[in-house]
């Protein structure tokens, strides 16, 4: 996971693009009896998302005379379409994450923008940039259209809740097998607020984290073997762990990234660094 600066797009932006794009006269009128209704939307939405209470937003069918089909399509004609009028705004937000990586797993290419709050339950929150997250293909795929039902099932937003990467919360177990694999969970601190622990579990299991860090980690492992074995080779079993913990203290500044975890577990696993890695295939 990682935490991003809020898009600087403003719902105002898309609206006036996607009002100006709409050339059917009665629907141009529509819109533009809605546009105040959309305002206090995303405000409300600023808000709960700042008070962690995004759970709190209703979930609506339409506002005034407007279908929810025709707002989603605001969004999929205007917006994430190629050559939409809004289009630069979605390329905006899409690019807005450092090194192209998913702030959702840490791992992935962003490859799309996530309505962080579906736009199938939410489509008045549809073009709001706040809720249009830069997200990879596969937790995209594994969040599809899940939504809060409570406090505790809010997923991590990249623009405001940076306060949950601060400690660390996902933890590696190493199974010894053979082969040795390591395996991921959420295990957030027991003197967190419960809210916040069932909130990255959440997170963890809406956007599958246990497949993608066990993938990535366990596909690391033949790599690292050769790099301890070389380790051993010029120090012996110290030269093994002062590798272990050095790799380990790198991976500090993302206390939730699998290379974190992963390194943390080996390095003060005793059977893996006395040559427990061997057995690595
Ligand atoms: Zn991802």
């Amino acid at each position: 996971m990682r935490s991003l600066p809020p898009p600087t797009d403003t719902q105002a932006d898309v609206f006036a693009l996607c009002l100006n794009a709409t050339t059917a006269p009665d629907l141009q009128a529509r819109l533009t009896a809605i546009a105040a209704n959309l305002t206090t939307a995303g405000i409300a939405y600023q808000a709960n998302a700042t008070a962690a209470s995004l759970h709190l937003i209703p979930r609506v069918q339409s506002v005034g005379a407007v279908t929810k089909s025709e707002l989603t399509g605001l969004y999929e004609t205007h917006l994430s379409k190629t050559k939409g009028a809004a289009r630069a705004i979605y390329d905006r937000i899409r690019n807005s994450a450092p090194n192209n990586r998913c702030p959702l797993c840490g791992v992935g290419n962003v490859a799309h923008c996530d309505h962080h709050l579906p736009k199938s339950r939410y489509p008045d929150l549809a073009i709001l940039p706040s809720n249009l997250v830069p997200a990879c293909h596969f937790c995209n795929d594994k969040k599809r259209a899940k939504y809060p039902s409570t406090a505790g099932q809010q997923t991590f937003h990249p623009y405001f809740d940076q306060h949950l990467l601060v400690d660390a919360w996902v933890s590696a177990v190493l199974n010894p097998g053979p082969p040795p694999v390591l395996v991921f969970n959420a295990t957030p601190p027991p003197t967190w607020p419960a809210i916040n622990q069932d909130r990255v579990r959440r997170h963890f299991e809406a956007c599958g984290l246990a497949i993608t860090f066990t993938t990535n980690a366990n596909d690391e492992l033949p790599i690292l073997r050769d790099r301890l074995v070389l380790q051993a080779s010029r120090g012996g079993t110290a030269a093994v762990q002062q590798f272990l913990i050095d790799e380990r203290d790198i991976h500090l500044a993302r206390p939730n990234s699998w290379q974190y975890a992963t390194y943390r577990t080996l390095a003060s696993d005793a059977w893996f660094v006395n040559e427990g890695y061997l057995t690595i295939p």
